[in-house]
This record gives structure tokens, sequence and C-alpha cells, in this order.
């Protein structure tokens, strides 16, 4: 890849599509394609169509698409396989007419099997059914992955790479407590009990499901890889992951220590856990010659440096 080669990044102020604006700029690549919401509706088949006609990009990293949380997922689990489905069959479908080279896809780890051996490799994806917490989203991003493979096998070029990061961190995550993911949502909520001087943080469920999680810049730093690497004979999809999980109780405690929370935690049992467990299988990628880098713990302090320079200092502007 030709450090001017044009390249569109949908998504570009979320979680990853930011760290991989970020990241390309970073290793020179400064032919950058970026369009808001407001200047494109990625769910309207027509303008997308227009758009890549328009710009035509030689490369594609989509990481748009509507995520949230264990109880946002229950609660609009419409929008979630609406807004996926829409966008996906957009943007793939255009990148496919306007001949891109190659385009980066990003499903999940909520695609595979609730009760599935750990951890879990591609070859265990479709071999049961999902969790139910997320399974709309999950059934939405299974569909974009499929979409990716039937397009490289019905055109026999293999240019969509459908990767599955595991729980992403970093700046610009969503730190709304109701909406974000639980290592945004816990740095928020015990950064505000600090602050009020609160005794006690009630977290959801037991605190004994594990994730594993993953530094948004080093999903970033495999996206740069894989647009530039000869991936013909690469099976697909990849795992992208680390190879260490936490129980959701030792990632609180890790949250409170990083944050300065010295008050209790209690767990409220009524809400969901979700899946037991949800560590992926990296050896796909990690034998094709990437691995990540990011200390967890670094990671986590990081982000929470990022959240207390952008995110409250903003509040208190307001
Ligand atoms: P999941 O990976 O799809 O289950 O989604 P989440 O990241 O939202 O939740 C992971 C786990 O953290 C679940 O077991 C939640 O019940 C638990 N959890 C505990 N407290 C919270 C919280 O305040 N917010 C979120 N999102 N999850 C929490």
């Amino acid at each position: 890849m030709d450090t001017d080669a044009s390249i569109y990044i949908a998504g570009h102020t979320g979680l990853i599509g930011s760290a991989v604006v970020r990241k390309l700029r970073d290793t020179g690549y400064d032919n950058l394609i970026l369009a808001g919401h407001g200047e494109l509706e990625l769910t309207d088949h027509a303008a997308v169509e227009r758009f890549f006609r328009k710009n035509s990009p030689a490369f594609v990293v989509l990481a748009a698409g509507r995520v949230g949380g264990i109880i946002e997922n229950k609660t609009y689990p419409a929008d979630f396989i609406d807004t996926n489905l829409a966008i996906q069959s957009s943007v793939l479908r255009a990148a496919h007419r306007a001949d891109v080279k190659k385009l980066i896809f990003f499903a999940s780890s909520c695609m595979y099997p609730r009760e599935c051996p750990q951890p879990m490799a591609e070859s265990a994806l479709l071999s049961g059914h999902p969790e139910p917490t997320s399974l709309a989203y999950a059934i939405s991003k299974l569909a974009g992955l499929q979409m990716c493979l039937a397009y490289n096998q019905q055109y026999g070029r293999r240019r969509f790479i459908p990767v599955i990061p595991n729980n992403t961190f970093g700046p610009n995550d969503d730190f709304n407590p109701q909406s974000g993911h639980v290592l945004s949502a816990l740095i928020r909520r015990f950064h505000e009990a600090k602050e009020s001087n609160a005794h006690k943080v009630v977290l959801w469920g037991s605190g004994e499901p594990r994730r594993e999680f993953i530094h948004a810049d080093d999903v970033a730093d495999a996206v740069v890889f894989l647009l530039r690497a000869d991936h013909a004979n690469l099976a697909l999809p990849l795992n992208l992951g680390t190879g260490v999980d936490f129980s959701i109780r030792e990632l609180a405690e890790k949250i409170a220590a990083t944050v300065g929370y010295t008050g209790a935690i209690e767990w409220d049992r009524t809400k969901p856990d979700g899946a037991p467990r949800k560590l992926l299988d990296s050896t796909r990628i990690r034998d094709f010659g990437w691995q990540p880098g990011i200390d967890f713990d670094l990671g986590l302090q990081r982000t929470y440096r990022w959240y207390v320079e952008n995110i409250v200092s903003d509040q208190s502007r307001t």
C-alpha cells in the first residue's frame, strides 16, 4: 500500500475508527477520506453508492456501526440489527462496485456460541447459539462476516478481510454508564463515586464472567499491518485478542485502583451477566506475524487519563 493510497475510514470518530486514523497518519498515510454523520448517512444505500463513485477509495476500513454494552443491547435489539445490516450491506456493495483493493470489516466476539470451548478459535463460529443478551447484534455481525466471505468467494478475490476484535477500549470510547461497555462505564462510575465521596458502587451481575480486552491502538496496529500485508494465503476471518482475560470482579478492582476509588464494590445480581467467558484464540493472526503490544494496565491508565482530560474537563466547562 503506497503512502499516497486513498483510504476511506467509515466511523472515523468512534473508538476503533479514530485509532485507525491516528495510526495511519503516524505511519505516513495522509490521503484519508473521512465523512461525518452530517455528510454521509451510511444506512442510505444510494448516498453511499454516490459517495464511493465520487471519492473512489482504494482501501476501506469499515469501523462504523451501532455498538453498546449489555443493557443497551437488550433494550435496543431492533436498532442494533437494523442499523448494522444497513451499513454493512451499503458499504460492502459500494466497495465491491468501486473495485476497492482491500476492505477491513469489524465483526465481534459476541458472534461465538455462548457455551464455546475457550479460547474460541475462528473454526467454532456457527457451531452453537450466541449469548441471548446480544443476539440481534451478533446476527448482524455474522451476516456482515458472511457477506465479506461471500463476495470473496463469488468474485474470486480475497479483498474483504473480516476481523474479530475482542472488547476494545481506549480514547473516544462511550463512557456513558447506561450505554457503554463495562470498562468505560466503570471508569466513569468509579471516577464519579470518588469525586462525590460515595461509600459504595453497585455493579451489574455477579462479577464472575470473564472478558478479554484489547486496546484500540493495538486493533489499529493490526489493521495497518493487514492493509499492508500480502494476505493471499491467509485463512479468514481473524480473531484479534491479547490472550489474557480477567473476571469482571478483577477488572473492577483494577479500574478502582487506577481511578483511586477506595469505597466498597457491590453486585446487583438482578442485572444480566451475559456470556460466562469470551476469550479469543488469536493464533491465526499471530502465526501470520502480528501480535498486540500494549500492556493492559498501562492501556487502562492511559485511557483513564484521556477520560479525565477530555470528558471530565468538557463536562466541567459546560
Ligand atoms: P458483554 O461483554 O456483551 O457482556 O457487555 P458489557 O461489556 O456491557 O458487560 C460485560 C460484563 O460486565 C457483564 O457481565 C456485565 O453485567 C458486567 N458489568 C458490571 N457492571 C457493569 C456496568 O456498569 N456496565 C456494563 N456495561 N457492564 C457491567
